[in-house]
């Protein structure tokens, strides 16, 4: 069986324990991950230390050259990258594809916004004592960010890091997913070949809840990215003291449906915007509000539509939905279902696995006590429920621990502003499911959901120290 090694220093480099990583489909033995310890985290965060000395003088031009080729070389070996996450992860080939693709472009775009860090004139002599003073702000990397990142888009999440960190002339330790070490390990190697000074970018592997610790006590980590659950957001937050976080966490994200929306014409939306990646999406539509008056279409064409989904192999061409993370995951889906139906709520579709896959599922009349509406589902189930006035809808939404993404189908427009002004989320999407994300807008939760925001221009923000300039033309 492979053995996949830590990435310090630009070397592989082994380690004493390895941990056996299996396929969560066919639940085949698949690799074996390298379990970095005490010594071996500090030594990346050290090298990572040297390094930042020379890559924080590193030209834009430059930074802009790796980053390009990255995503040349990406572009270049793409089903290969698309096989690991399907591999790894039993996306379906199809979404994997799609990652890769979104992952392409975020390395593009992270390649440009590394020539668009920009500062300001600050008009000094708008204040009396100012005059004769002349200002300017420049943005200038952080040092070593600590890099923390979930199973779900293996690829374009550590992209999310890696790219605006190395646009900006930081170095990175990055610690992975225990379920997805394979992407991270093998974009270090396109790194790499891309010309990355070694000690840039390091890749420890092993338990979160221990190198998580390591990365936070580390006075030379000065920030720490993380996404992931809201539960170890918040732990992150609370050990994080001084450094910088920005914590990108979960959401039970709900869409509206108006009742002048022609449903016939969404469905593929909210199919997807339920069900792909088996709805392991922070922007999963897991609560949908529909207008009374065209809710019994609505459902039935959802239906309709969900049970064409094709469930199985995710290396098969056609396969739609495949197996959840791991069989705890796919017990306490289960569990949460039953919990729903024993308080009244109406299964009208799925609710079972199949192989040990979940089919995708649709409940009706789920109070919004019920897990499957309040908690984070991360599963192909959705919750339908219907509203007679806009406001209770707005009301329903908003009744959330989390404010990640919402959306709203609707003609008419002034309800589509009142959604826009009164919707408590990092982002509304009108006439679109929640689940839309490109990967250079500003994207990020509010409540719950975390702090800050990504999407390339926005990270570059939180990864760099505004300093101010100021000269004594007197
Ligand atoms: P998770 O369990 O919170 O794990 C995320 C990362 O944190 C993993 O690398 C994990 O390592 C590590 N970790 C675990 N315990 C830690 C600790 N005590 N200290 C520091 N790090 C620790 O989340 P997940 O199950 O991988 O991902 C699903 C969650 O991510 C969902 O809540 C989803 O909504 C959220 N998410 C949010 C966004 C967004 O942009 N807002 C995007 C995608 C996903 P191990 O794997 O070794 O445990």
């Amino acid at each position: 069986m492979k053995k996949y090694n830590l990435f310090i220093a630009g070397k592989e480099v082994e380690t004493e324990n390895y941990s056996s990583l299996y396929t969560p489909y066919s639940k085949d033995l698949i690799a074996e991950i390298a379990i970095a310890n005490e010594s071996q985290v500090n030594a990346a965060i050290s090298h990572a230390s040297q390094s930042f000395k020379s890559f924080s003088k590193f030209t834009a031009h430059k930074r802009f050259g790796i980053l390009e080729k990255v995503s040349k070389l990406l572009e270049e070996r793409k089903e290969e990258a698309a096989q690991i996450i399907a591999l790894e992860l039993a996306k379906p080939l199809k979404y994997a594809r799609a990652e890769i693709a979104r992952t392409i472009e975020t390395y593009q775009f992270a390649a440009e916004e590394a020539k668009r860090i920009y500062g300001e004139v600050i008009p000094l002599d708008a204040a009396q004592s100012g005059e004769n003073r002349f200002g300017y702000t420049k943005r200038e990397p952080l040092g070593v960010i600590g890099a923390i990142t979930p199973f779900n888009f293996p690829f374009n999440l550590v992209a999310h890091k890696v790219g605006p960190a190395i646009a900006a002339g930081n170095s990175i330790v990055l610690k992975p997913a225990s379920q997805t070490p394979l992407s991270a390990l093998y974009i270090a190697g396109l790194f790499k070949e891309a010309g990355l000074p070694d000690g840039v970018l390091n890749v420890v592997t092993g338990p979160g809840s221990v190198i998580g610790d390591l990365l936070l006590a580390h006075d030379e980590i000065k920030m720490i990215t993380f996404t992931g659950s809201p539960k170890i957001g918040y732990q992150i937050s609370q050990k994080a003291g001084f450094k910088r976080t920005t914590l990108e966490l979960g959401s039970n994200s709900a869409l509206i449906i108006d009742k002048d929306v022609d449903v016939s014409s969404i469905i593929d939306r909210c199919v997807m915007g339920a069900f792909s990646n088996q709805g392991q999406v922070c922007i999963s539509t897991q609560r949908i509000y529909v207008h009374e008056d065209v809710a019994s279409t609505f459902v039935e064409l959802f239906i309709n539509a969900t049970n064409q989904l094709k469930l199985g192999d995710p290396l098969a061409e056609d396969t739609d939905i495949s197996a959840l993370v791991s069989p705890g995951d796919l017990q306490r889906s289960l569990d949460w279902i039953r919990e729903a139906e024993e308080n009244g709520a109406q299964i009208i579709t799925g609710g079972h696995e199949e192989n040990g896959v979940l089919k995708p599922t649709i409940i009706l009349d789920a109070k919004d006590f019920l897990k499957v509406s309040c908690n984070e589902v991360f599963a192909p189930i959705v919750v339908v429920n219907t509203f007679k006035e806009i406001n209770d809808a707005i009301g329903a939404v908003n009744n959330s621990e989390f404010g990640l993404q919402a959306g709203i189908y609707t003609n008419n427009v002034p309800n589509a502003l009142l959604a826009a002004d009164n919707l408590e989320v990092g982002g509304v999407i009108i006439n679109d499911v929640p689940t839309f994300r490109v990967d250079h807008m500003p994207y990020g939760g509010i409540k719950n959901s975390g702090t800050g925001r990504e999407g390339l221009k926005y990270a570059i923000e939180e990864m760099t120290e505004m300093k101010l300039i100021i000269w004594n033309q007197s």
